[in-house]
Parts: structure tokens; C-alpha cells; sequence
């Protein structure tokens, strides 16, 4: 029977060393067998163990997209969780290995998780959130000055505006509230004296534009420093803005 929609995801353990020694029988030669002739999606969670061996990851792209049946790969990234410690969570966690073979994982979920949940409630769209406090953005948090100025063609089009969300205790559900009204129409988001929220369809998505946000703001001091900057207005931002509709469109074409 075929269902329109179905999306079927086969989950791999990493290389096939690791992979056959944890799912036997479902190795990788049993996997590859059942999957031939359909369309699947593979989908691997990145540990820390994956995350610090050089090329790992691309030798496993390398591997799984050229097969004929895989439509795409997902990765997922693994967070360690209250109660995952001792030596069977050994590799939830870069840096966690001492000599003697023992491991001792001393990370738990974050508690800003609240923030990024509440980010997942409000738009479906979001795959990943990446939550930083990087220099120049954080700076302007901390002033109380959104990046809200048109000043870069490129910014406008790809963020718009970036707010300034009001001060919230880090770690209670406070942090969240302050957000929501900003979440439907921004995806970048300062938070008053704390930092910088990005979220996107990926984690590369989200990533690149906490490096915009944080390269805009570089750029703001400077034009600061010049004497203030011309605002893009008038004709010029409603063209900005309708190419920014379309910008939007090619970059998810999935919604
Ligand atoms: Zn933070």
C-alpha cells in the first residue's frame, strides 16, 4: 500500500563498525537489502563521540549519499539528560574520557530549555534553535538597543528587524513569556542583558544567522563610530522587503 506523505526514516548508529555491533541483525548489509528500490530517509544522532572524531561525519555522508534509495540524511544532535551518567553514557559528551577507561559525564539538559521549547510551540517551522552570547550582539542586549535599524540590503533580507526582548531571570519560564511576541515575526531574537536566540528550518540555517546577527551588530558600531548611517526608506525598503518575500520562499521551500 503507498501513502502520499509517508516519509520512511531508517535510523544508523554511525559507521558500519559501530553501527553492526550495536543493531545486529539490522546491519548495515540487512538494512541496505530491505531498503532497495524504495526511497528512505537515513538519520543519525551526532554523540560526542561522533562529534570528535576528524571526518567521521563526512566519511558517513560519503557513504550513505550515493545510494541510490536515500532521499536525504537527517542528523540529529544528541543532549545529554539528567540521570545519564557513569560509564554507559561514555559518549554523550566531548571530553568526558579519563585514561583509565572510566567516564564521568557531568553535563545535564540546559536550563534555558524552556526558551527553546517554548520557540518549537510557536513555529512548527523551526528545526534547530542555537542560543549564544556572542560579543557585539550581547553588547547590544545589554544597552538595551535592538538591531532594528535598516542599514544592510543583505540583513533586511534575510532577518528583517531584530528585536530586543525584555529583561527575564535566566533559566525560569520568564525568559520564554518575554519572547513570545516576537517569535511569529522574527527569527533572531536579543535577549535584554543575556544574549542572542537564532532559530531555522536546520541547524545550519539557525547557526548562519546567529553569525549575522553578531556580524550586523560589528557593523553597527562601526556606522555608529561614522556618524550614523543612512537608512535604507521609502520605495527602496518596500522592493527590499517584497525580495525578501521571495528570498524567503526560495530558502524553505518546504513550507
Ligand atoms: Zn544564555
Amino acid at each position: 500500500m503507498r501513502f502520499e506523505h509517508l516519509n520512511v526514516v531508517v535510523s544508523i548508529d554511525g559507521l558500519q563498525p559501530e553501527h553492526d555491533e550495536r543493531r545486529k541483525p539490522a546491519t548495515y548489509e540487512r538494512i541496505q537489502k530491505s531498503i532497495a528500490g524504495s526511497r528512505v530517509t537515513i538519520h543519525c544522532t551526532i554523540t560526542g563521540n561522533i562529534a570528535s572524531r576528524p571526518g567521521y561525519l563526512e566519511e558517513f555522508l560519503r557513504y550513505w549519499t550515493v545510494q541510490p534509495e536515500i532521499r536525504r540524511v537527517w542528523f540529529s544532535l544528541f543532549t545529554p539528560q539528567r540521570g545519564a551518567e557513569g560509564p554507559g553514557a561514555a559518549d554523550s559528551g566531548p571530553a568526558t574520557r579519563g585514561n583509565g577507561g572510566a567516564a564521568a559525564v557531568t553535563r545535564h539538559v540546559t536550563n534555558e530549555i524552556d526558551m527553546h521549547l517554548a520557540i518549537y510551540k510557536v513555529r512548527p517551522d523551526v528545526q534547530a534553535v542555537v542560543h549564544a552570547h556572542p560579543v557585539f550582539a550581547t553588547a547590544f542586549a545589554c544597552s538595551g538597543l535592538a538591531l532594528d535599524r535598516p542599514l544592510c540590503a543583505e540583513v533586511v533580507m534575510t532577518l528583517g528587524s531584530i528585536p530586543l526582548a525584555p529583561y527575564a531571570t535566566t533559566g525560569t519560564c520568564a525568559v520564554a513569556k518575554a519572547l513570545a511576541p516576537f517569535l511569529p515575526g522574527h527569527d533572531a531574537v536579543l535577549l535584554a542583558n543575556h544574549g542572542v536566540v537564532t532559530y531555522g528550518h536546520s541547524l545550519n540555517d539557525a547557526l548562519m544567522k546567529m553569525e549575522t546577527v553578531e556580524h550586523f551588530a560589528q557593523i553597527c558600531i562601526a556606522v555608529r563610530q561614522l556618524g550614523g548611517g543612512a537608512l535604507i526608506a521609502g520605495e527602496d525598503m518596500t522592493a527590499l522587503l517584497r525580495a525578501r518575500t521571495a528570498y524567503q520562499r526560495k530558502a524553505a521551500p518546504h513550507l
